[in-house]
Order: structure tokens, then sequence, then C-alpha cells
């Protein structure tokens, strides 16, 4: 997805959507920018990539058509329970896309016409961007966890 897709819209130093606070001026999805460009330098972060975009993209359902994030759950509830690794993400992904034919993932409406809902969570983009680079992979972890408890 194009960063432009995923814009997520700020209201009063919020996002509408996850909650995450504007952190050093960067709205959640520039935050969310931070975290991928810190995987050109920390191979274990890079590792957790899925985990990166599954656990922002799960909470920014807007980017999702009802389908497409019923899918995207589906799949991080088994990866997650049953500790696939990425080639097995991979796989699931196709199969269930392929035994389901033809729906549409993505959210086709343009950005400004999304529904957000507003909906709290107990670790967002933010926290990960405050705690550091140094801590993010370890961080990561931890909101792959309560993002499964909370999904
Ligand atoms: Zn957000």
């Amino acid at each position: 997805m194009a960063n432009a897709d995923i814009a997520a819209v700020m209201k009063e130093g919020a996002c509408v959507e996850c909650g995450a606070r504007t952190a050093d001026g960067l709205a959640c999805h520039d935050l969310f920018g931070r975290l991928l460009a810190w995987e050109q330098d920390d191979a274990e972060l890079a590792s957790l990539h899925y985990w990166n975009v599954a656990c922002y993209m799960l909470q920014h359902p807007s980017n999702y058509t009802e389908e497409g994030y019923a899918m995207t759950a589906g799949i991080f509830r088994e990866a997650y329970d049953r500790k696939w690794n990425t080639s097995e993400i991979l796989e699931a992904t196709r199969t269930f896309i392929a035994d389901k034919g033809k729906f549409k993932i993505t959210n086709p409406l343009p950005s400004g016409e999304r529904r957000r809902l507003p909906r709290e969570w107990s670790m967002t983009i933010e926290d990960i961007y405050r705690g550091g680079e140094r801590n993010a992979a370890q961080n990561v972890k931890v909101w792959r966890s309560r993002v499964r408890r909370e999904l």
C-alpha cells in the first residue's frame, strides 16, 4: 500500500482511529514510516516486518473492506498462535485469497470518504516510536501480543 493510502487522520493531536498521539511533530502514519525505516539498520526488526505492518494496519481498520479486515485478523491470530514464520504467513495469505476468490481486501473509498471509528488499544505505534529505535524489535513483540489479545 502506498503511504498516501494509509494516511491517518489526526484530530487534536491524536489519530482518530488508533489513538496514537503526535510525537516529535510526527502524525500516526509518519511514526509508522519511522518504524519501517528503522528496519533498514536492524536485522531483527526487519525479520519482524510482517508484525510491524500487521499490528499497525489492524489498528486502522478503515484501510480494509470488512472481509479484508476479517481475513487479515484471522491470519494474524493463526500466525501468532501457531508461531508461523514469514514464509508460512505468506503461504497462508496466498491460499486464503485463492480460496476466497476475488474480493476486495483494501477499502476502495478515497481516504477522505472513509469512516474511521475510534478504538482504544493498550499499545500503539506511538509507544513503539517513543520506546526508541534500539528497543523497537523488543517492543514490537510486546505490541503483537497485545494486539492478539485485544483483537
Ligand atoms: Zn493511528
